[in-house]
């Protein structure tokens, strides 16, 4: 039989446990649904917006942003793609939207929750969140989560997401939040895709504009000016030191040879150049991040995968971690963090 004293400590602790959350209800809680729409920012001067019709109004440059079905959007009808809602994607698009879900999956719960819960980032943006899954699969976990895009179809997509009341269709050159908003940042496969002009026709075709560093300096810019200055900013993209890029071939997950003056995929060195001072950057191995499954459709793939997993495996570990920014990786993963006092 339990002492008294020991029925008394199980009871003060079990009500002091109850009682401190009471008192102090989880970050992870902070913003329930109705509250979301005041998160938002005007993109152009980030002052606040009314959020009392049914459209979002900037109470200073009074532009307004129109709601619907949850999703506010900043984009002014400049959506990178030219998807039209009242023509649905054909069955094998669809098929390829849905082969999405199980690398969302693996992005999101697999290697960016363990890296978020580790630095107590309890507010999160997905900068480019594709399917939006991201924001659910988060919030399902007690994350405050947030994603935006910029693509029609996306926005159409969304339909199916839960929490639409924080997913967004904005420009991340001009994000519709306020500063030091996130505790991090997360953007895959962003980066490479602002400051260059892709073509695909039956073939993959790119090449970079003159606005290419200017433009890339300034994302990254804006990704620092909504993350908290000890917060942190994930980037993943396809690495330009690598010589295949498995991600933007003629097929999927089909391998694409580019040379190193091809302007398009970024080294880690070409990161650490554009993000400027005051924040250091490193890079972690893709273990977990990369599935191989696309790659793994092919003959090549296949030979490819298991050396490689067992490489990024290893690059988790010191000092093999030192190859995760060199081009023996093929996909990197740059962890950027704010100096302190910068
Ligand atoms: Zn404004």
């Amino acid at each position: 039989m339990a002492s008294a004293r020991e029925v008394s400590r199980g009871l003060v602790k079990g009500d002091l446990l109850k009682s401190v959350s009471l008192c102090f209800p989880s970050p992870r809680r902070r913003r329930e649904e109705g509250e979301s729409r005041l998160m938002y920012r005007c993109p152009d001067c980030h002052e606040s917006l009314d959020a009392a019709s049914a459209t979002l109004r900037c109470t200073r440059c009074a532009s307004d942003f129109p709601v619907v079905e949850g999703v506010a959007d900043f984009s002014r009808g400049a959506y990178y793609d030219a998807f039209d809602p009242a023509h649905p994607p054909s069955c094998e698009h669809l098929a390829g939207l849905d082969s999405e879900v199980e690398g969302t999956r693996r992005r999101i719960v697999d290697f960016y929750l363990p890296l978020i819960e580790k630095r107590n980032a309890w507010s999160v943006l997905d900068c480019g969140c594709g399917n939006g899954l991201s924001v659910d699969l988060l919030n399902e976990r007690g994350i405050d989560a947030w994603g935006i895009d910029l693509s029609a179809l996306r926005k159409w997509q969304w339909r199916e997401r839960e929490r639409r009341d924080r997913l967004a269709v904005a420009n991340g050159l001009s994000l519709p939040f306020p500063d030091a908003a996130f505790d991090a940042v997360i953007s895959s496969g962003v980066i490479e895709h602002i400051g260059v002009e892709e073509h695909r026709d039956s073939r993959y075709h790119v090449r970079p504009l003159p606005s290419r560093d200017a433009l890339r300096v300034a994302f990254l810019g804006e990704l620092r000016r909504v993350t908290k200055p000890s917060g942190t900013i994930w980037l993943d993209f396809p690495n330009g030191a690598f010589p295949i890029d498995f991600w933007h071939g003629d097929r999927p997950g089909a391998a694409r040879w580019h040379p190193p003056d091809e302007g398009f995929l970024p080294t880690f060195r070409e990161v650490r150049r554009l993000a400027g001072e005051g924040a250091t950057l490193r890079a972690l191995s893709p273990h977990r991040r990369l599935g191989f499954q696309q790659a793994g459709r092919h003959w090549y793939g296949k030979l490819f995968s298991a050396p490689m997993s067992g490489l990024l495996r290893a690059m988790t570990y010191k000092p093999f971690d030192l190859l995760a920014e060199s081009s023996l990786n093929p996909f990197l993963v740059v962890e950027m963090t704010n100096d302190a006092g910068a």
